[in-house]
């Protein structure tokens, strides 16, 4: 995990000096962050707008694979996990707080690259880290991530608004991390068989960038905000396309029809897809992990849309209630499932 020549036991500091140590580097940005780490509770002020608040837990051995995870780019995920779900409500995030257990199996210095990334997740966003709590665990780790962020009253975007022939939009592209994760997970498989082997991946470095180092997609929501663009439904994708589509339908009550033939995947998707013999447009409805936005517009706004260079528009809001179509490159059209995501079965979620 770490170079065994500084590996400090993490009983060599206790809870308080490891808390110290990790979270020194940490700076405040924000003047809505009244007081930070080292209190009973950090103090934040809202300024008249409202917060939302979200956490997302990883767990070890579910949902990160730390034989081919850096620890600093499990932090970095860990953080772009939460601010995706703030961009997604078209927040803007202030603060976040980390909760860990970890066994005795990880050294000071292997938590100081997990902190690592997620100052530099900090950094790169805005973002304060203003707490958060420190365990001990039977074996390996777990990390909980509460994130803040503000937005103007009423203006948050809400998977319930979306109206029948509203266009349905998507950033990015979709289906590239689950294609990074099967690489990752077939080069581990080989390496369990000859530790000698030094794969080449530089080919699939698309791929797995997108599954071990995702971004959040502020420049959507500006970009959006800019544009004039009014969303009346937004989600971020991560469990899979298929399965937000349908959080989206069935809280604002309509259907949908996604065109198989706009959906935004990229060639490196493509060609990992024929090589491990999955079909491209599969993982793009049910691959997950893209932590892109999804989100619907009223039918007058496509031209603004049509030039935004980051979104796709894929289909459209229909008023058949539980009606979820794909319509297939060649005429055919499939029933939209949610199929992506089973916490407790494939170790997605
Ligand atoms: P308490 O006893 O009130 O739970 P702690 O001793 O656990 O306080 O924490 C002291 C301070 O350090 C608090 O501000 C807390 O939010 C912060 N903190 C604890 N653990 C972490 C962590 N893993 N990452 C960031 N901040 C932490
Ligand atoms: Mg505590």
């Amino acid at each position: 995990m770490t170079d065994k020549k500084t590996a400090t036991p993490l009983s060599d500091l206790g809870e308080f000096g490891l808390i110290e140590r990790l979270t020194k580097p940490f700076g405040i940005k924000n003047s809505a962050t009244v007081k930070g780490i080292g209190d009973d509770a950090a103090i934040i002020k809202s300024e008249g707008n409202d917060l939302v608040v979200t956490s997302d837990l990883l767990a070890e051995g579910i949902h990160f694979d730390l034989v081919y995870t850096p620890l600093a780019h499990l932090g970095y995920k860990a953080v772009m996990v939460n601010l995706s779900d703030v961009y997604a409500m078209g927040a803007t995030p202030k603060q976040i707080t980390v909760s860990l257990a970890v066994s005795s199996k990880f050294s000071v210095e292997a938590l100081e690259q997990l902190y690592d990334g997620i100052r530099r997740a900090c950094e790169r966003y805005d973002v304060d880290l203003v707490g958060g709590d420190t365990t001990s665990s039977m074996t390996g780790m777990v990390i909980s991530i509460t994130a803040i962020g503000q937005v103007e009253p009423g203006k948050a975007f809400c998977r319930n608004g979306a109206k029948p022939g509203d266009l349905v939009c998507v950033s990015g592209d979709l289906g590239a991390a689950y294609a990074g994760l099967q690489i990752l997970r077939r080069e581990k498989d080989v390496y369990m068989i000859d530790p000698n082997t030094q794969p080449d991946l530089s080919k699939y470095d698309y791929v797995i960038e997108r599954q071990l180092k995702p971004e959040a997609r502020r420049d959507v929501i500006e970009a959006i905000r800019k544009s004039g663009l009014a969303p009346t439904a937004m989600i971020d994708v991560s469990d899979g396309l298929s399965s937000e589509l349908l959080h989206i339908c069935k809280q604002s009550g309509t259907g949908v029809k996604i065109y198989e033939n706009k959906l935004p995947v990229d060639a490196q998707t493509e060609a990992v897809a024929a090589e491990i013999n999955m079909d491209a447009t599969m993982l793009a409805m049910n691959g997950g992990e893209d932590y892109e936005l999804l989100f619907t517009i009223p039918a007058e706004q496509v031209e603004i849309a049509g030039k935004m260079q980051e979104i796709s528009i894929i289909g459209q809001i229909t008023d058949e209630p539980e009606v979820y179509t794909l319509i297939g490159r060649n005429a055919g059209s499939a029933r939209i499932s949610a199929q992506g995501w089973n916490a407790y079965g494939n170790g997605k979620g």
